[in-house]
């Protein structure tokens, strides 16, 4: 079934299957069936069954299956997250991590099944009462950069909210999403209610996308495939949420805690190697501290620990794959002044810790999301400057603000466009708060307290007393 539609990066490979490799060494960890457009046609039939009971059943029935599924992930935490290791190169704490948090936003919806409330809104000669019907079957499409965590954000409030969900993982990682598909029908989830399409995005994403009986797409990758998945969607009128790409800054002010800001550097933009779509990869220095800042922050990037995952003292692993390796590599010049960390050599995906300096703000390097372990430093001179350089990219997913003046955070925090600031931090996801992206980070929000109304429809209802 190659087509024209199918990327190079599929060229030489079946693509009837999925090779799974495990970043680290390059080894075949596992090859899967790729799901075709009538594989998708028949798990639209099937979970459609399965909501129509689902939402039937009682809302305390229906916390209580999704608490079950919740309380058999946590019996499953070191499996799903050493298979994490093995399939996208995560170091064992963040893969522990993952599974958690899927675990945490399981019970947190489960507890909202029973708040899903409507209104009682005063009118004239009758009730009114609004109620939140479930959408129907909803479509999750997953990267690769956290393939559990984000396949839970979209999943766990639609159950919860009473709809089926057909997820599709990204190509590289389904592995995990499989895993979670079984643990679902152990703890007791109907037949067809939770599937996972493992698939070409091309051909299985797509079919998601184009089928009128998928009613909400939520769609998290890049901006380019979120722009067709939108475009598609909306010819039939399907819901659609989107999380794309950033470019988020790092905005360093020379009243701020200098050494608390360069020790939460490193990580800020290391971490899942870079594959974040958080990442705070333009680092903004105010010019008095500049060379201060990069004085304290050669050693810290020149010691993060870059290495085999599966070690508990690792800090950095490799890349998702070679063609994510080829496109970090692309943006960097190997001349290019700036601070170098240390990464193995040999087979798997490595680029080491990166830091370039003496770099134009619109150079690609600096605009472009490269979503590897690469950051920019530039300097800036007053706060209008920092909020103008921050604001200058066609995202808006997250950043961070380092300054002991809490009028200048608050003033900062409100002029910068982006759904998820920090100050004095560098956290951005919370299950518990909202989460999405200003610009071309993104369409709709999730998580937070409002993540399971996202997954219905408001339904008015006048009921006269005068009949
Ligand atoms: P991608 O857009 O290539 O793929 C994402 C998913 O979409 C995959 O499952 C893929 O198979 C599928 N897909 C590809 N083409 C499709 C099509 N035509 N129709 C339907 N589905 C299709 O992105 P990626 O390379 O897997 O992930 C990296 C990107 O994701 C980065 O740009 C990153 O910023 C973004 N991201 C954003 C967030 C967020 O919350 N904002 C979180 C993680 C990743």
């Amino acid at each position: 079934m190659r087509g024209p539609f199918l990327s190079e990066q599929y060229e030489g490979h079946d693509v009837h299957e999925l090779q799974v490799l495990n970043p680290a060494t390059e080894e075949v960890v596992a090859t899967v069936p790729a799901a075709t457009a009538e594989d998708v046609d028949a798990a639209v039939v099937r979970a459609g069954r399965a909501q129509t009971r689902w939402a039937a059943l009682a809302p305390g029935d229906r916390a209580r299956l999704l608490r079950r599924f919740a309380t058999t992930v946590d019996g499953h935490i070191e499996e799903l997250a050493r298979l994490e290791v093995r399939e996208a190169g995560h170091t064992v704490g963040n893969a522990r991590w993952e599974a958690g948090n899927v675990r945490d936003l399981l019970d947190y919806a489960a507890g909202g099944v029973e708040r899903l409330t409507g209104r009682q809104i005063p009118v004239a000669g009758g009730l009114d009462v609004t109620f939140h019907e479930p959408l129907g079957v909803v479509g999750v499409i997953a990267p690769w950069n956290f393939p559990m965590p984000i396949a839970a954000w979209g999943t766990a409030p639609a159950l919860a909210a009473g709809n089926a969900v057909l997820l599709k993982p990204a190509e590289t990682t389904p592995l995990t999403a499989l895993r979670l598909a079984e643990l679902a029908l152990e703890a007791g989830l109907p037949e067809g209610l939770f599937q996972v399409l493992p698939g070409h995005g091309p051909v299985a994403g797509n079919a998601l996308v184009e089928h009128p009986g998928v009613a909400k797409i939520v769609f998290t990758g890049s901006t380019a495939v979120g722009t067709q998945v939108l475009a598609k969607g909306s010819a039939l009128l399907k819901r659609v949420t989107l999380e794309l790409g950033g470019k988020s800054p790092n905005i360093v002010f020379a009243d701020s805690d200098l050494e608390a800001a360069v020790a939460a550097t490193p990580m800020s933009f290391l971490d899942n190697s870079g594959q974040d779509c958080c990442a705070r990869t333009r680092i903004l220095v105010q010019r008095s501290a500049y060379d201060r800042f990069l004085d304290l922050l050669a050693p810290a990037i020149e010691s993060v620990l870059v290495g085999d995952p599966a070690d508990e003292n690792t800090q950095m692993g490799p890349l998702i794959s070679k063609v994510q390796l080829d496109r970090v590599r692309s943006y960097v010049d190997p001349d290019a002044p700036g601070i170098r960390g240390k990464a193995p050599e040999g087979p798997g995906f490595w680029f080491p810790p990166t830091v370039l300096t003496g770099v134009e703000p619109h150079a690609r390097v600096a605009a472009e999301e490269v979503f590897g372990p690469v950051a920019v430093v530039l300097p800036f001179e007053d706060e209008a400057d920092a909020i103008r350089l921050a604001n200058d990219t066609p995202y808006g997913l997250s950043g961070s603000i380092w300054t002991r003046d809490v009028g200048r955070a608050l003033r900062v925090s409100q002029a910068v466009r982006a759904g998820n600031l920090s100050v004095n931090s560098h956290s951005s996801v919370r299950y518990w708060t909202p989460f999405g992206g200003f610009k071309q980070s993104g369409i709709g929000r999730e998580l937070g307290p409002d993540a399971l109304t996202a997954f219905t429809e408001t339904k008015n209802v006048f009921i006269s007393t005068e009949a």
